[in-house]
């Protein structure tokens, strides 16, 4: 990967894919940000803040909270960065939020650099779901409301309605990388460096 001032890489894939742990790995070995909108807006949620109430249901339910509300808490994370190396983990999931990131970018003349798609099976991404919510709650661990097999089947739905046409949107450009996700974490993240080569 380039060492360059601006680096950014947006983990596409469904619910359960491990875009999270392979971004937090990718952020940790390579100097970047890991931006995860999930972890923001449940945040939100266990601080009980105004905007954590508006969509506490939201994310409860498996359903996308507004664009403009993540396009705003997006513009927000950017604003202060000088050198902008990042990597979006859960955004974003609309073209309106692609589109809207890349007129921020370009205004920060940081344009997106990878795209890899993580790609797993249904199924297999329902079980991996639900088993971290057994995980959590068997580690004395807060479970995420939306990990339940009936929410985690509603959120791979949004997932194949709402996001996966942005696995056209970065395919155009040139962006995109698919990644074979089934595998250990090591093998998994190998192959996701090896696609940014
Ligand atoms: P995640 O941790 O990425 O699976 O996100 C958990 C939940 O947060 C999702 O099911 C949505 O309710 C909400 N969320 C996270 N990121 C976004 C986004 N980019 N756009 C809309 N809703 C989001």
């Amino acid at each position: 990967m380039s060492q360059s001032k601006n680096e950014v890489v947006i983990f596409l894939g469904p619910p359960g894919a491990g875009k999270g742990t392979q971004a937090e790995r990718l952020a940790a070995e390579h100097h970047l940000v890991k931006i995860s909108t999930g972890d923001i807006l449940r945040d939100h949620v266990e601080r009980g803040t105004e905007l954590g109430q508006q969509i506490k249901p939201m994310l409860d339910a498996g359903q996308l909270v507004p664009d403009d509300i993540l396009i705003a808490l997006i513009r927000d994370r950017l604003a202060d960065m000088e050198g902008v190396r990042v990597i979006f983990d859960g955004f974003p999931r609309t073209r309106a939020q692609a589109e809207a990131l890349d007129v921020l970018l370009e205004e920060m003349g940081a344009p997106v650099n990878h795209v890899p798609l993580l790609e797993v099976p249904g199924q297999l991404l329902i079980e991996r779901i639900v088993a971290r919510g057994r995980q959590a709650a068997a580690r004395g661990e807060a479970v995420r409301s939306d990990d339940t097999e009936e929410v985690a089947r509603r959120r791979q739905d949004v997932f194949r309605e709402q996001t996966q046409p942005l696995i056209d949107y970065y395919g155009a450009r040139g962006h995109l990388k698919r990644v074979d996700g089934v595998g250990s974490m090591d093998e998994v993240y190998a192959r996701i460096l090896d696609g940014m080569r």
